[in-house]
């Protein structure tokens, strides 16, 4: 086990595979075009299976597939069953937009990734249109319906947007219990590629819970488990159901999350505006304990609280601005995985 400045151990790996994507949500990808990372810098199956298996060995258990669009990256099913073959992992998990997952979610089971979570906003085909600027929703929810079937109980996640789809709390509460998924609500977050966020379209998790309480109910607390993000909550009906409370209330203080970008930088942060190159060492041949102590080095140092600084930041705006995002690609969220 590696520790940081403030005693965090690295426990969590998300991969971003690719920073391709087939939709173009309004609270990630929200301009008119983007940079795109040179194919060349991509990095192979083995190289991300090294990184992977190197940084198991410091201690990470949990390994998420995550991008832009994951199962945008031709062959991810190969990618999975290398990752699972490491063997000292605990999990293997994808977050996807659920768009092409209806033929590959029992191929990805079989190839050994254990949990999915699919992101949901809208079950409104106008306002998916809206929000996405693609014509998909059908497909999306015939991805939960086979992947449900394929892994059992899913997670759903649902970026909350006050003017946009708040008023789809309950509607999406019920839609996740009649599949039999636990719904996350996630706070609009002022990452960097969210460059039209706004302070007054933030549903915090105080309202999230105000509104579901008056339809459903009280609302039952869980104890927490471990460093997850989400904060859990029953309702009467036994129903459980997460918000991700990111911007009011971070949770940096427990994060073990370390993220490699599908050209090969490590981001220790989600608000980081530099990584750690560790794509050019490994085709210059560095050999794996030369690559271990880059990382470990760069964990050993790492101080970032990125949403707690952003908290306590005057006069908040969009973090980082286009021309930026333009000149550094990797800062985007649908590059460095959320
Ligand atoms: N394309 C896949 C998907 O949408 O599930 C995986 C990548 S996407 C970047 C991962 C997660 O980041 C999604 O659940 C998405 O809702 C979340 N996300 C992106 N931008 C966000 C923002 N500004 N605030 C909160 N969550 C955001
Ligand atoms: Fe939406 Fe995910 Fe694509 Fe971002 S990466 S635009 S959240 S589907
Ligand atoms: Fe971790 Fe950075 Fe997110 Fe805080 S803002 S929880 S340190 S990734």
């Amino acid at each position: 086990m590696i520790l940081d400045r403030w005693q965090r151990p690295l426990g969590h790996l998300r991969i971003s595979v690719t920073d391709r994507c087939n939709l173009r949500c309004a609270y990630c990808m929200p301009e008119p075009d983007y940079v795109w990372l040179p194919r060349t810098t991509l990095l192979t199956f083995e190289e991300l299976t090294r990184v992977t298996r190197l940084v198991s060995a410091l201690g990470v258990r949990h390994v998420r597939l995550t991008g832009g669009e994951p199962l945008l990256r031709a062959q991810v099913t190969d990618l999975t069953r290398q990752l699972s073959a490491i063997g000292s992992l605990d999990d293997i998990a994808m977050t996807t937009n659920g768009v092409l997952l209806a033929p590959l979610a029992p191929g990805l089971r079989d190839a050994g990734l254990r949990r999915i979570t699919v992101s949901l906003d809208t079950l409104r085909a106008d306002r998916f249109r809206e929000l996405t600027r693609r014509d998909q929703l059908d497909d999306v929810l015939a991805g939960i319906e086979a992947a449900s079937l394929a892994f059992g109980r899913i997670k759903i996640d649902t970026v909350l947007m006050r003017g946009t789809n708040d008023d789809e709390i309950e509607p999406l509460l019920a839609y996740a219990a009649q599949r039999g998924a636990e719904i996350r609500f996630i706070e609009y977050m002022d990452v960097p590629g969210a460059t039209h966020w706004d302070a007054a379209k933030v549903v915090s998790r105080e309202e999230i819970l105000a509104r579901v309480g008056r339809a459903f109910g009280p609302v039952e607390a869980l104890p927490s488990d471990g460093p997850a993000p989400a904060l859990r909550y029953r309702l009467a009906s036994g129903q459980v159901f997460g918000i991700i409370a990111s911007t009011t209330t971070p949770f940096c203080a427990t994060c073990d999350r370390l993220r490699l970008t599908a050209d090969g930088h490590l981001f220790f942060c989600l608000y980081a505006t530099r990584g750690l190159d560790i794509r050019t060492p490994l085709r210059d041949g560095a050999s794996d304990e030369e690559l271990t102590a880059l990382i470990r080095t760069a964990w050993q140092a790492r101080t970032d609280r990125g949403a707690e600084a952003r908290l306590a930041a005057p006069d908040r705006g969009a973090f980082v601005g286009v021309d930026a995002l333009r000149k550094s690609p990797q800062l985007e969220m649908h590059t460095r995985g959320g």
